[in-house]
Protein backbone atom coordinates (compact mmCIF):
# COMPACT_ATOMS: atom_id res chain seq x y z
CA UNK A 1 0.00 0.00 0.00
CA UNK A 2 1.33 3.29 -0.77
CA UNK A 3 -0.16 6.43 1.07
CA UNK A 4 0.52 9.90 -1.06
CA UNK A 5 0.30 12.79 1.21
CA UNK A 6 0.73 13.53 5.27
CA UNK A 7 -2.57 15.54 5.98
CA UNK A 8 -4.68 15.23 8.50
CA UNK A 9 -6.58 12.54 5.19
CA UNK A 10 -3.50 10.49 5.09
CA UNK A 11 -2.57 10.12 8.43
CA UNK A 12 -6.34 9.41 9.50
CA UNK A 13 -6.31 6.61 7.07
CA UNK A 14 -2.79 5.24 7.61
CA UNK A 15 -3.50 4.96 11.09
CA UNK A 16 -6.43 2.64 10.44
CA UNK A 17 -4.73 0.53 7.67
CA UNK A 18 -0.99 -0.38 9.65
CA UNK A 19 -3.03 -1.78 12.70
CA UNK A 20 -4.63 -4.13 10.44
CA UNK A 21 -1.23 -5.65 9.50
CA UNK A 22 -1.07 -4.46 5.98
CA UNK A 23 2.09 -3.07 4.89
CA UNK A 24 2.09 0.79 4.37
CA UNK A 25 4.57 3.20 2.79
CA UNK A 26 3.97 7.07 2.88
CA UNK A 27 4.99 9.69 0.45
CA UNK A 28 4.65 13.23 1.06
CA UNK A 29 5.86 16.39 0.33
CA UNK A 30 6.07 17.20 4.08
CA UNK A 31 7.77 15.65 6.89
CA UNK A 32 4.92 13.81 8.48
CA UNK A 33 5.54 15.26 11.80
CA UNK A 34 5.61 19.13 11.02
CA UNK A 35 2.87 21.17 12.09
CA UNK A 36 -0.28 21.83 9.92
CA UNK A 37 -1.10 24.89 9.00
CA UNK A 38 -4.85 24.42 9.72
CA UNK A 39 -6.64 24.52 13.02
CA UNK A 40 -9.49 22.28 12.55
CA UNK A 41 -13.11 22.64 14.18
CA UNK A 42 -15.76 19.93 15.07
CA UNK A 43 -18.96 19.58 16.57
CA UNK A 44 -18.03 17.99 20.30
CA UNK A 45 -20.41 15.03 20.01
CA UNK A 46 -18.82 13.40 16.96
CA UNK A 47 -15.25 13.29 19.15
CA UNK A 48 -17.13 12.03 22.16
CA UNK A 49 -18.84 9.46 20.36
CA UNK A 50 -15.53 8.33 19.14
CA UNK A 51 -13.79 8.78 22.69
CA UNK A 52 -11.27 11.12 21.45
CA UNK A 53 -12.51 14.29 23.20
CA UNK A 54 -9.05 14.58 24.67
CA UNK A 55 -7.82 15.61 21.56
CA UNK A 56 -9.74 19.25 21.79
CA UNK A 57 -7.79 21.92 22.71
CA UNK A 58 -10.61 24.52 23.32
CA UNK A 59 -14.61 23.17 23.93
CA UNK A 60 -17.21 25.62 23.71
CA UNK A 61 -20.51 24.75 26.07
CA UNK A 62 -22.06 28.05 24.85
CA UNK A 63 -22.49 28.32 21.35
CA UNK A 64 -24.81 30.96 19.57
CA UNK A 65 -25.75 32.16 16.03
CA UNK A 66 -27.06 35.51 15.05
CA UNK A 67 -29.90 35.64 11.91
CA UNK A 68 -31.35 38.84 13.59
CA UNK A 69 -30.51 41.02 16.29
CA UNK A 70 -30.84 38.13 18.67
CA UNK A 71 -29.03 35.31 19.16
CA UNK A 72 -29.80 31.73 18.40
CA UNK A 73 -28.65 29.35 21.05
CA UNK A 74 -27.12 26.39 19.93
CA UNK A 75 -27.78 23.46 21.98
CA UNK A 76 -24.47 21.55 21.17
CA UNK A 77 -20.55 21.59 22.16
CA UNK A 78 -18.20 22.95 19.67
CA UNK A 79 -14.47 22.59 19.51
CA UNK A 80 -11.22 23.00 18.13
CA UNK A 81 -8.85 20.16 17.77
CA UNK A 82 -5.25 20.47 19.27
CA UNK A 83 -3.72 20.16 15.64
CA UNK A 84 -0.38 18.73 17.64
CA UNK A 85 -2.16 16.37 19.26
CA UNK A 86 -4.71 14.92 16.08
CA UNK A 87 -1.01 14.29 14.52
CA UNK A 88 0.14 12.48 17.18
CA UNK A 89 -2.84 10.45 18.12
CA UNK A 90 -3.04 9.38 14.67
CA UNK A 91 0.77 9.13 13.86
CA UNK A 92 0.85 6.99 17.04
CA UNK A 93 -1.02 4.34 15.37
CA UNK A 94 1.11 4.25 12.01
CA UNK A 95 4.31 3.84 13.94
CA UNK A 96 7.06 1.96 12.35
CA UNK A 97 5.00 3.09 9.11
CA UNK A 98 8.02 3.94 6.05
CA UNK A 99 7.88 7.34 5.21
CA UNK A 100 9.14 8.65 1.98
CA UNK A 101 10.32 12.55 1.50
CA UNK A 102 8.99 13.53 -2.12
CA UNK A 103 7.03 14.65 -4.79
CA UNK A 104 5.24 11.88 -6.54
CA UNK A 105 4.65 13.05 -10.12
CA UNK A 106 4.33 9.96 -12.64
CA UNK A 107 1.85 6.91 -12.26
CA UNK A 108 1.11 3.54 -14.15
CA UNK A 109 -0.49 0.50 -13.65
CA UNK A 110 -0.67 -3.53 -14.41
CA UNK A 111 -2.30 -6.02 -13.51
CA UNK A 112 -0.12 -6.50 -9.72
CA UNK A 113 -0.55 -2.77 -8.89
CA UNK A 114 0.65 0.22 -9.44
CA UNK A 115 3.94 2.17 -9.90
CA UNK A 116 4.50 5.97 -8.69
CA UNK A 117 7.60 7.84 -9.63
CA UNK A 118 8.78 10.57 -7.66
CA UNK A 119 9.89 14.38 -9.08
CA UNK A 120 13.00 13.58 -7.31
CA UNK A 121 13.29 10.15 -9.51
CA UNK A 122 12.52 7.50 -6.24
CA UNK A 123 10.01 4.70 -8.18
CA UNK A 124 7.47 3.36 -5.95
CA UNK A 125 5.71 0.11 -6.21
CA UNK A 126 2.37 -1.06 -4.27
CA UNK A 127 -0.68 -2.73 -4.79
CA UNK A 128 -3.14 0.10 -3.98
CA UNK A 129 -2.07 4.14 -4.19
CA UNK A 130 -4.01 6.00 -1.64
CA UNK A 131 -4.12 9.90 -3.37
CA UNK A 132 -4.54 11.79 -0.37
CA UNK A 133 -2.65 15.24 -1.81
CA UNK A 134 -5.68 17.44 -1.13
CA UNK A 135 -8.36 19.29 -2.74
CA UNK A 136 -6.31 19.36 -5.97
CA UNK A 137 -5.10 15.95 -6.08
CA UNK A 138 -1.88 14.85 -7.87
CA UNK A 139 -3.73 11.81 -9.40
CA UNK A 140 -7.35 11.28 -8.97
CA UNK A 141 -9.39 12.26 -11.25
CA UNK A 142 -12.54 13.85 -11.47
CA UNK A 143 -15.07 15.11 -14.24
CA UNK A 144 -15.22 18.99 -14.84
CA UNK A 145 -19.29 19.82 -13.74
CA UNK A 146 -18.81 23.92 -14.10
CA UNK A 147 -17.33 26.42 -11.68
CA UNK A 148 -16.52 24.76 -8.32
CA UNK A 149 -17.26 27.05 -5.11
CA UNK A 150 -15.17 27.98 -2.57
CA UNK A 151 -15.21 28.90 1.19
CA UNK A 152 -13.37 31.68 1.77
CA UNK A 153 -12.56 33.12 4.88
CA UNK A 154 -10.17 36.08 6.77
CA UNK A 155 -9.66 35.56 10.06
CA UNK A 156 -7.05 36.92 12.91
CA UNK A 157 -6.24 35.29 16.40
CA UNK A 158 -5.18 37.81 19.00
CA UNK A 159 -5.82 40.48 21.47
CA UNK A 160 -8.78 43.51 21.38
CA UNK A 161 -9.23 46.52 22.91
CA UNK A 162 -12.38 45.08 24.07
CA UNK A 163 -14.18 41.44 23.88
CA UNK A 164 -15.73 40.64 20.28
CA UNK A 165 -17.54 37.99 21.48
CA UNK A 166 -19.31 37.76 25.12
CA UNK A 167 -16.61 35.86 27.46
CA UNK A 168 -16.44 32.07 27.12
CA UNK A 169 -18.69 32.12 23.76
CA UNK A 170 -18.26 30.53 20.42
CA UNK A 171 -20.46 32.18 17.06
CA UNK A 172 -20.90 29.67 14.52
CA UNK A 173 -22.43 32.55 12.60
CA UNK A 174 -22.95 35.97 13.06
CA UNK A 175 -25.19 37.27 9.82
CA UNK A 176 -25.50 40.71 11.38
CA UNK A 177 -24.47 43.16 8.72
CA UNK A 178 -25.49 47.08 10.41
CA UNK A 179 -21.62 47.79 9.46
CA UNK A 180 -22.29 47.58 5.90
CA UNK A 181 -24.26 49.91 3.21
CA UNK A 182 -27.25 48.78 1.66
CA UNK A 183 -25.59 48.66 -1.84
CA UNK A 184 -23.35 46.03 0.34
CA UNK A 185 -25.67 44.00 1.40
CA UNK A 186 -26.85 43.37 -1.97
CA UNK A 187 -23.63 41.55 -2.33
CA UNK A 188 -22.97 37.91 -1.43
CA UNK A 189 -23.78 37.97 2.67
CA UNK A 190 -20.66 37.42 5.23
CA UNK A 191 -20.49 36.04 8.45
CA UNK A 192 -18.49 36.31 11.63
CA UNK A 193 -16.89 32.91 12.95
CA UNK A 194 -15.62 33.86 16.12
CA UNK A 195 -14.60 32.29 19.75
CA UNK A 196 -13.25 33.22 22.84
CA UNK A 197 -9.84 31.47 23.30
CA UNK A 198 -9.41 32.50 26.78
CA UNK A 199 -6.80 34.49 28.73
CA UNK A 200 -7.57 37.53 26.81
CA UNK A 201 -7.63 36.04 23.26
CA UNK A 202 -9.91 35.10 20.91
CA UNK A 203 -10.12 34.13 17.14
CA UNK A 204 -12.55 36.54 14.76
CA UNK A 205 -13.16 35.09 11.01
CA UNK A 206 -15.03 36.77 8.35
CA UNK A 207 -15.87 34.33 6.52
CA UNK A 208 -18.31 33.59 3.05
CA UNK A 209 -20.04 29.96 2.77
CA UNK A 210 -19.16 29.44 -0.85
CA UNK A 211 -19.13 31.05 -4.27
CA UNK A 212 -17.64 31.23 -7.63
CA UNK A 213 -15.68 32.44 -8.06
CA UNK A 214 -14.75 33.23 -4.42
CA UNK A 215 -15.21 36.36 -2.38
CA UNK A 216 -11.59 38.20 -2.83
CA UNK A 217 -9.61 38.09 1.05
CA UNK A 218 -9.22 41.50 0.85
CA UNK A 219 -13.21 42.19 0.56
CA UNK A 220 -13.39 39.58 3.54
CA UNK A 221 -10.43 41.60 5.76
CA UNK A 222 -12.49 45.09 5.12
CA UNK A 223 -15.61 43.29 6.30
CA UNK A 224 -14.08 41.97 9.42
CA UNK A 225 -12.11 45.31 10.57
CA UNK A 226 -15.54 46.93 9.90
CA UNK A 227 -17.43 44.85 11.70
CA UNK A 228 -15.39 44.70 14.70
CA UNK A 229 -15.11 48.64 14.24
CA UNK A 230 -18.85 48.73 14.73
CA UNK A 231 -18.78 47.36 17.80
CA UNK A 232 -16.17 49.62 18.54
CA UNK A 233 -13.26 46.81 18.80
CA UNK A 234 -9.87 46.94 17.32
CA UNK A 235 -7.29 44.72 17.24
CA UNK A 236 -4.14 45.27 19.85
CA UNK A 237 -2.04 42.24 18.80
CA UNK A 238 -1.96 40.26 16.28
CA UNK A 239 -0.88 36.45 16.97
CA UNK A 240 -1.50 34.87 13.68
CA UNK A 241 -3.35 35.34 10.81
CA UNK A 242 -5.12 33.07 8.52
CA UNK A 243 -6.35 33.27 4.76
CA UNK A 244 -8.58 30.57 4.10
CA UNK A 245 -9.83 29.29 0.75
CA UNK A 246 -11.11 25.88 -0.32
CA UNK A 247 -12.93 24.40 -2.58
CA UNK A 248 -16.92 23.22 -1.23
CA UNK A 249 -18.63 21.56 -4.23
CA UNK A 250 -16.11 19.45 -5.95
CA UNK A 251 -18.23 16.42 -8.05
CA UNK A 252 -17.36 13.39 -7.20
CA UNK A 253 -14.58 11.20 -8.59
CA UNK A 254 -14.95 9.03 -11.12
CA UNK A 255 -15.11 5.57 -9.33
CA UNK A 256 -13.71 3.43 -11.78
CA UNK A 257 -10.24 4.64 -11.51
CA UNK A 258 -7.29 2.76 -10.50
CA UNK A 259 -6.13 5.51 -7.89
CA UNK A 260 -8.09 5.50 -4.47
CA UNK A 261 -8.16 8.66 -3.17
CA UNK A 262 -9.55 9.88 0.48
CA UNK A 263 -10.05 13.41 2.21
CA UNK A 264 -9.89 16.42 -0.05
CA UNK A 265 -9.05 14.13 -2.86
CA UNK A 266 -11.88 11.92 -3.09
CA UNK A 267 -14.49 15.31 -2.29
CA UNK A 268 -15.18 14.15 1.19
CA UNK A 269 -15.35 18.14 2.42
CA UNK A 270 -19.10 18.55 3.28
CA UNK A 271 -20.83 20.64 0.24
CA UNK A 272 -22.82 22.29 2.43
CA UNK A 273 -20.56 23.20 5.75
CA UNK A 274 -16.79 22.84 4.52
CA UNK A 275 -16.04 20.42 7.47
CA UNK A 276 -14.11 17.03 6.21
CA UNK A 277 -12.23 15.72 9.50
CA UNK A 278 -15.62 14.69 11.88
CA UNK A 279 -16.27 12.27 8.06
CA UNK A 280 -12.29 10.92 8.05
CA UNK A 281 -12.50 9.60 11.44
CA UNK A 282 -15.88 8.29 10.83
CA UNK A 283 -15.01 6.94 7.50
CA UNK A 284 -11.43 5.31 7.33
CA UNK A 285 -11.76 2.29 9.81
CA UNK A 286 -14.77 1.04 7.34
CA UNK A 287 -12.46 2.18 4.33
CA UNK A 288 -9.29 0.46 6.07
CA UNK A 289 -11.61 -2.91 6.57
CA UNK A 290 -12.76 -2.82 2.82
CA UNK A 291 -9.27 -2.65 1.47
CA UNK A 292 -7.53 -5.44 3.41
CA UNK A 293 -10.43 -7.82 2.77
CA UNK A 294 -10.14 -6.63 -0.79
CA UNK A 295 -5.85 -7.15 -0.67
CA UNK A 296 -7.09 -10.71 0.89
CA UNK A 297 -8.62 -12.43 -2.04
CA UNK A 298 -6.49 -14.37 -4.38
CA UNK A 299 -9.15 -14.15 -6.65
CA UNK A 300 -8.74 -10.11 -7.24
CA UNK A 301 -6.78 -8.24 -9.53
CA UNK A 302 -5.32 -5.00 -8.11
CA UNK A 303 -7.88 -2.63 -10.29
CA UNK A 304 -11.14 -4.92 -8.87
CA UNK A 305 -9.55 -4.11 -5.05
CA UNK A 306 -9.65 -0.47 -6.45
CA UNK A 307 -12.84 -0.34 -7.73
CA UNK A 308 -13.78 -2.36 -4.39
CA UNK A 309 -12.33 0.22 -2.24
CA UNK A 310 -14.18 3.35 -4.30
CA UNK A 311 -17.40 0.94 -3.87
CA UNK A 312 -16.66 1.23 -0.10
CA UNK A 313 -16.18 4.97 0.49
CA UNK A 314 -18.69 5.93 -2.01
CA UNK A 315 -21.40 3.76 -0.91
CA UNK A 316 -25.18 5.08 -2.96
CA UNK A 317 -26.64 6.24 -0.20
CA UNK A 318 -23.73 8.59 0.47
CA UNK A 319 -23.42 9.47 -2.93
CA UNK A 320 -27.32 10.01 -3.45
CA UNK A 321 -26.45 12.38 -0.20
CA UNK A 322 -23.73 14.92 -1.26
CA UNK A 323 -26.12 15.05 -4.64
CA UNK A 324 -28.40 16.34 -1.78
CA UNK A 325 -25.94 18.65 -0.12
CA UNK A 326 -24.51 19.99 -3.74
CA UNK A 327 -28.21 21.00 -4.46
CA UNK A 328 -28.75 22.42 -1.04
CA UNK A 329 -25.44 24.85 -1.74
CA UNK A 330 -25.86 25.78 -5.04
CA UNK A 331 -29.71 27.24 -3.85
CA UNK A 332 -27.95 29.27 -0.70
CA UNK A 333 -24.93 30.86 -2.91
CA UNK A 334 -28.26 32.74 -4.64
CA UNK A 335 -29.98 33.44 -1.79
CA UNK A 336 -30.22 37.41 -0.45
CA UNK A 337 -29.34 38.10 2.81
CA UNK A 338 -32.53 38.00 3.91
CA UNK A 339 -33.57 34.98 2.65
CA UNK A 340 -30.40 33.52 4.13
CA UNK A 341 -31.21 34.59 7.56
CA UNK A 342 -34.75 33.29 7.29
CA UNK A 343 -32.97 30.08 5.81
CA UNK A 344 -30.72 29.22 9.05
CA UNK A 345 -33.33 30.51 11.09
CA UNK A 346 -35.50 27.94 10.00
CA UNK A 347 -32.92 25.88 9.75
CA UNK A 348 -31.80 26.22 13.57
CA UNK A 349 -35.29 25.50 15.01
CA UNK A 350 -35.32 22.19 13.36
CA UNK A 351 -35.45 19.53 16.04
CA UNK A 352 -31.49 19.12 17.00
CA UNK A 353 -31.25 15.66 15.84
CA UNK A 354 -32.03 17.08 12.59
CA UNK A 355 -29.74 20.15 11.84
CA UNK A 356 -27.00 18.25 13.89
CA UNK A 357 -27.52 15.49 11.50
CA UNK A 358 -27.69 17.21 8.39
CA UNK A 359 -23.76 19.48 8.85
CA UNK A 360 -22.37 16.17 10.36
CA UNK A 361 -23.80 14.00 7.53
CA UNK A 362 -24.73 11.43 10.13
CA UNK A 363 -28.62 11.41 8.66
CA UNK A 364 -29.16 8.19 7.06
CA UNK A 365 -30.87 9.38 3.26
CA UNK A 366 -34.44 9.04 4.64
CA UNK A 367 -33.71 10.74 8.08
CA UNK A 368 -32.00 13.59 5.65
CA UNK A 369 -35.14 13.75 2.86
CA UNK A 370 -37.59 14.09 6.09
CA UNK A 371 -35.21 16.76 8.14
CA UNK A 372 -35.43 18.76 4.30
CA UNK A 373 -39.15 18.19 3.68
CA UNK A 374 -39.89 19.72 7.29
CA UNK A 375 -37.63 23.02 6.58
CA UNK A 376 -39.68 23.41 3.52
CA UNK A 377 -42.53 23.16 5.44
CA UNK A 378 -42.08 25.63 7.98
CA UNK A 379 -39.36 27.88 6.16
CA UNK A 380 -41.21 31.35 5.11
CA UNK A 381 -43.05 31.76 2.33
CA UNK A 382 -39.91 33.73 0.10
CA UNK A 383 -37.43 31.23 0.92
CA UNK A 384 -39.84 28.29 0.14
CA UNK A 385 -40.32 29.86 -3.45
CA UNK A 386 -36.75 30.58 -3.61
CA UNK A 387 -36.17 26.62 -3.00
CA UNK A 388 -38.61 25.48 -5.86
CA UNK A 389 -37.12 27.63 -8.72
CA UNK A 390 -34.74 25.72 -10.53
CA UNK A 391 -31.89 28.08 -11.72
CA UNK A 392 -28.78 27.88 -13.32
CA UNK A 393 -27.11 23.89 -13.11
CA UNK A 394 -29.99 23.44 -10.24
CA UNK A 395 -31.97 21.14 -12.39
CA UNK A 396 -29.09 18.86 -13.22
CA UNK A 397 -27.85 18.93 -9.47
CA UNK A 398 -31.48 17.82 -8.68
CA UNK A 399 -31.41 14.96 -11.25
CA UNK A 400 -28.45 14.15 -10.29
CA UNK A 401 -29.46 13.65 -6.61
CA UNK A 402 -32.59 11.74 -7.23
CA UNK A 403 -30.91 9.11 -9.55
CA UNK A 404 -27.82 8.53 -7.48
C1 LIG B 1 -7.77 27.35 6.30
C2 LIG B 1 -8.63 26.11 6.32
C3 LIG B 1 -9.41 25.85 7.44
C4 LIG B 1 -10.18 24.68 7.50
N1 LIG B 1 -10.90 24.45 8.63
C5 LIG B 1 -11.57 23.29 8.76
C6 LIG B 1 -12.23 22.97 9.99
O1 LIG B 1 -12.27 23.79 10.91
N2 LIG B 1 -12.83 21.77 10.12
C7 LIG B 1 -12.81 20.85 9.10
O2 LIG B 1 -13.32 19.74 9.29
N3 LIG B 1 -12.24 21.15 7.91
C8 LIG B 1 -11.62 22.34 7.71
N4 LIG B 1 -11.01 22.62 6.53
C9 LIG B 1 -11.22 21.71 5.38
C10 LIG B 1 -10.29 20.46 5.37
O3 LIG B 1 -10.39 19.81 6.61
C11 LIG B 1 -8.82 20.80 5.09
O4 LIG B 1 -8.69 21.38 3.83
C12 LIG B 1 -7.86 19.57 5.22
O5 LIG B 1 -6.55 20.06 5.39
C13 LIG B 1 -7.88 18.63 4.03
O6 LIG B 1 -7.11 17.50 4.38
P1 LIG B 1 -6.37 16.55 3.34
O7 LIG B 1 -5.51 15.63 4.13
O8 LIG B 1 -7.38 15.98 2.41
O9 LIG B 1 -5.44 17.53 2.45
P2 LIG B 1 -4.24 18.48 2.92
O10 LIG B 1 -4.39 18.91 4.31
O11 LIG B 1 -4.16 19.53 1.86
O12 LIG B 1 -2.95 17.55 2.84
C14 LIG B 1 -2.35 17.19 1.59
C15 LIG B 1 -1.02 16.48 1.85
O13 LIG B 1 -0.50 16.01 0.60
C16 LIG B 1 0.87 16.43 0.43
N5 LIG B 1 1.10 16.54 -1.00
C17 LIG B 1 0.57 17.43 -1.88
N6 LIG B 1 0.98 17.16 -3.14
C18 LIG B 1 1.79 16.07 -3.06
C19 LIG B 1 2.50 15.30 -4.02
N7 LIG B 1 2.49 15.57 -5.34
N8 LIG B 1 3.22 14.22 -3.58
C20 LIG B 1 3.26 13.92 -2.26
N9 LIG B 1 2.59 14.62 -1.31
C21 LIG B 1 1.86 15.67 -1.71
C22 LIG B 1 0.95 17.73 1.22
O14 LIG B 1 2.29 18.01 1.55
C23 LIG B 1 0.08 17.36 2.43
O15 LIG B 1 0.82 16.58 3.35
C24 LIG B 1 -10.22 23.77 6.41
C25 LIG B 1 -9.46 24.06 5.29
C26 LIG B 1 -8.68 25.22 5.23
C27 LIG B 1 -7.88 25.50 3.96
Amino acid sequence: MLVLGAGPAGLAIASELVPLGLRVMGLSADDPTSPWPNTYGIWAAELDQLHLSHLLKHRWSTCVSYFGADPVALSRDYGLFDPGKLQRHWLGRCSGMDWRRGLAAGLSHDDQGSQVTTQEGEVLRARLVIDTTGHNPVFVQRPSLGPVAAQAAYGIVGTFTADPVPPGQFVLMDYRSEHLSPEERQAPPTFLYAMDLGEGRFFVEETSLALAPPVPIEVLQDRLRRRLAHRGVAVLQQEHEERCLFPMNLPLPDLRQRVLGFGGAASLVHPASGYLVGSLLRRAPGLAAAIASGLARPDLDAAEVAELAWAALWTPELVRKHGIYQFGLEKLMRFSEQELRQFFSTFFALPERQWYGFLTNTLSLSELVVAMLRLFTQAPAAVRWGLMQLKGRETALLWRALRG
